[in-house]
């Protein structure tokens, strides 16, 4: 029987992490990777296959990442933790001396009557599919999409370059409305609409429709859209069934539990990525977070672990951004709405200038940054950012601004650097305003309650 030192389920983002990382950390030379497809999709770009990138082939994740660790193909059907093995669909087994469970999750599929016909499509991560829905798309007018979360828009979005009549079905009021303040979900939605595709909030799918393949849908307030195909993107689930017959114990949101070090309750066994618990940075309670970045951070953190605990986890802050039409959002932490349900008194700070300066250089756009402080403490909670341009490391600046537990103060005070092409003027630099703006409001209030007093 092959045995080796690092066995890890999972050949996507959180388990190529690992790979990486173990071989960096540990020097380990003896690692297994296994997973089901030949070869992975950068899962994220899935979306630009149909529009932008144009072919499967261009958006597969590059096996050189694995370093020296091997690469096996193959499905894990159950781990016998005494033994240490893992059993594969063919009946192979493999030993190991430390196991990394990463193996992901799969698209939701509600029970909506007519999920289950032919033309109706989700992002599964698997090249022969992949490219059926590229043939099935070239050979379509109308297509409903259904959910108007961030993967949602933008196949829409990639759809309706390609000259397809878009419709995207949201159950909420907004799209969006998961990760963004109100003003930037309205935001992306009119881009979309500007851009010719209808948008339905406020309205779930009662039905699919149609014989073997669909021909419409029936929203819950009865009209019907007729659609040639259906592409649905409303949120995934945590594949555990490995970690749950392996009596692996199971979290709250139906993910493999694990502590703050991404060990489960096997010391031996480790979970990173869609798989396992997310618990948040705010409260510590569990979020049901799943992204490639959160995947990659905790594989890392997985691997300096293995075999002694040293590298923390802090907890999860959903870091997302995306780019509809010329729109791009980004945004960290808290909404100003999930901040009020966690009990905060929250203080909003917002500033908007030109991308670059002067604002006549070419391509200069109106970027604004919104952000949400704790009134009490001063600490910054959230924020996005909207621009015409890329935001996308704006969000990745207020993520460290939340970790450091940086205050209003601090952020307005915080040493920028500006240049004409890059940044906004050093004037007008709207990270730092948006918490200038946040400190005035706050320090006016006191002013007042100090006068009146
Ligand atoms: C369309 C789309 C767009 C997205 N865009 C973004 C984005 O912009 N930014 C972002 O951060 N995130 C994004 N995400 C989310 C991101 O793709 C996931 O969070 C990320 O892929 C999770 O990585 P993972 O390694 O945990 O799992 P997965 O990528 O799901 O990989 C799971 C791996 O486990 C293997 N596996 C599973 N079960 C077994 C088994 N029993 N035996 C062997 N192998 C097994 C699979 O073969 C696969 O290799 C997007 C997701 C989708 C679908």
């Amino acid at each position: 029987m092959e045995k080796h030192e690092l066995v890890i389920v999972g050949g996507s983002a959180g388990g190529i992490q690992v790979a990486m990382c173990a071989q960096k950390h540990h020097d380990l030379k003896d690692i297994l990777v296994i997973r089901m497809e030949e070869k992975t999709m950068v899962h994220c770009g899935i979306p630009y296959i149909y529009g932008t990138l144009g072919a499967v082939e261009k958006n597969i994740m590059p096996d050189k990442l694995l370093g020296d660790a091997k690469l096996k193909v193959g499905e894990v059907v159950s781990i016998d933790r005494k033994g240490k093995t893992v059993k594969l669909k063919d009946g192979e087994e493999i030993g190991y001396q430390k196991l990394v469970l990463a193996t992901g999750s799969s698209p939701l599929q509600p029970p909506i009557p007519g999920m289950d016909k032919r033309n109706v499509w989700f992002a599964w991560n698997n090249t022969d599919y992949l490219e059926e829905l590229a043939k099935a798309i070239d050979g379509v007018g109308d297509i409903v999409v259904i959910g108007g979360g961030f993967i949602g828009l933008e196949f829409a979005d990639e759809c309706r370059k390609k000259g397809h009549k878009v419709t995207v079905i949201e159950l909420l009021e907004h799209c969006l409305q998961m990760v963004c303040s109100t003003d930037l979900c309205i935001r992306a939605e009119e881009t979309l609409k500007e851009n010719g595709i209808r948008i339905i909030t406020g309205n779930g799918v009662k039905s699919i429709n149609g014989d073997n393949k669909a021909d419409s849908i029936t929203l819950q307030n009865g009209e019907q859209i007729k659609c040639d195909m259906v592409i649905v993107g409303i949120g995934v689930v945590p594949n555990i069934k490995v970690a749950k017959n392996a009596e692996l114990e199971i979290g709250p949101t139906g993910s493999i539990k694990v502590d703050e070090f991404q060990r489960t309750t096997d010391p031996n066994i480790f979970a990173v990525g869609d798989c396992a618990e997310k618990y948040s940075f705010f409260n510590g309670l569990p979020v049901p977070v799943r992204l490639a970045s959160v995947a990659t951070r905790e594989g890392k953190i997985a691997a300096a672990n293995l075999y002694q605990a040293q590298w923390r986890n802090i907890g999860t802050i959903g870091v997302f951004s995306t780019l509809v039409g010329d729109t791009a959002i980004a945004m960290a932490g808290l909404t100003d709405t999930k901040a009020r349900e966690l009990g905060y008194d929250v203080v909003i700070g917002e500033a908007q200038a030109a991308s670059k300066h002067p604002g006549t250089l070419p391509d200069a756009k109106p970027m604004k940054v919104r952000l949400a402080f704790d009134r009490r403490s001063g600490k910054i909670l959230g924020g996005c950012a909207c621009c015409t341009n890329a935001v996308g490391e704006v969000s990745n600046m207020i993520s460290a601004a939340i970790v450091n537990g940086m205050t209003m103060e601090q952020i307005a005070m915080f040493p920028m650097g500006t240049h004409p092409w890059l940044t906004a003027s050093p004037l007008a630099y709207q990270f730092t305003d948006a918490a200038s703006n946040a400190l005035h409001s706050v320090n006016k209030v006191k002013e007042k309650v100090a006068v009146s007093s």
